[in-house]
């Protein structure tokens, strides 16, 4: 169990990864990320997830380069996240693909890429690039994203790395247990995206008295509960207290009781699009 913002995860190829980052879809280029993964890395964090198509990735960059001299943290102590979008799939457009986002991140290597969506028809050939660019050690760990258990096993009969992360939206809504049992039997690391529900996930009442009785919030309850069932979790905010806040969850542990609470609250609902019927 993580007893740290840094504490990490060994991965199936034995790179570490931190348990908890900070996510910067929807943040804009520019102040807004650069404050926010300034903020993020002064206050303690060391994984941050981005992706070509949030087009942040200079933002990223500029603060990760800033924050390295300010703060005195080396590249190797951090863990730097993209993800190569739908129309760039394909293998040789992979490859410039990543990059360009090296480039624009201003980096010599990513620790985790991912493919950002199964693109029908499209993923394996990605894959293939994605292990191209691991064996030239130009990214630590690769990985998928938005991957439901028959993707995974499509792409497993054929590929020759395992993939190390899957990154879903995964939230007390939507707690993905299936695929979650399924990841862990392949010793594939579940990450949850959107686990906040975006921000819904605040206004639960359940989740609201769970807090009350840990003298906590609500973010931080479900933060936590990642934690505890094993899940990487990557939260998002602009603001400076909400970074703090939710990376505050190393003090305190969920009873078995209240996790099962939190456990029952899953209605299968998704803010996002499901993984077999998305348009974009
Ligand atoms: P989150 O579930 O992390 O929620 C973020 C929202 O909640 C923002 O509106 C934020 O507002 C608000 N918020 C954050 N902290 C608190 C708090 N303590 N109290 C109240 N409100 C809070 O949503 P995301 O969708 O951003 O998911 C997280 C990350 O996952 C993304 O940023 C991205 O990196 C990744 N992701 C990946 C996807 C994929 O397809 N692979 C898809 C979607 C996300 P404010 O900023 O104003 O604080």
């Amino acid at each position: 169990m993580a007893q740290t913002l840094q504490d990490t995860v060994k991965l199936n190829n034995g790179v570490e990864m931190p348990w908890f980052g900070l996510g910067v879809w929807q943040v804009e280029d520019g102040s807004e990320v650069i404050n926010s993964v300034k903020w993020a890395i002064k206050h303690g964090y060391r994984s941050i997830d981005t992706a070509a198509v949030y087009k942040n990735e200079e933002g990223v960059g500029q603060a990760i380069a800033e924050a390295m001299k300010e703060e005195g943290v080396s590249r190797d102590q951090l863990f730097i996240t993209s993800k190569v979008w739908n129309s760039d799939q394909g293998y040789e457009s992979t490859l410039e693909a990543f990059e360009a986002s090296l480039k624009r991140l201003g980096l010599e290597y990513l620790d985790l890429y991912l493919i950002h969506w199964p693109v029908k028809g499209k993923y394996k050939e990605t894959w293939k690039a994605l292990e191209k660019l691991y064996k030239e050690g130009k990214v630590r760990a690769i990985g998928v994203s938005n991957f439901h258990v028959h993707h995974l096993e499509d792409l497993l009969g054929d590929a020759e790395v395992v993939p190390a992360v899957d990154q879903v939206e995964l939230h007390p809504y939507l707690s993905q247990l299936e695929l979650r049992k399924f990841a862990e039997s392949k010793g594939i690391q579940i990450e949850a995206w959107s686990p906040l529900a975006n921000g819904q996930i605040i206004k639960d009442e359940t989740i609201s008295k769970i807090a009350e009785k840990y003298g906590k919030t609500s973010a931080q309850i479900v933060l936590r509960w990642d934690l505890q069932s094993k899940i990487v979790t990557i939260p998002k905010s602009v603001k400076e207290q909400r970074i703090i806040e939710n990376s505050s969850v190393f003090d305190f542990e969920l009873s078995a009781e209240d996790m099962a609470a939190i456990d029952a609250l899953n209605k299968n609902e998704r803010t996002g699009a499901d993984p077999d019927n998305f348009n974009f």
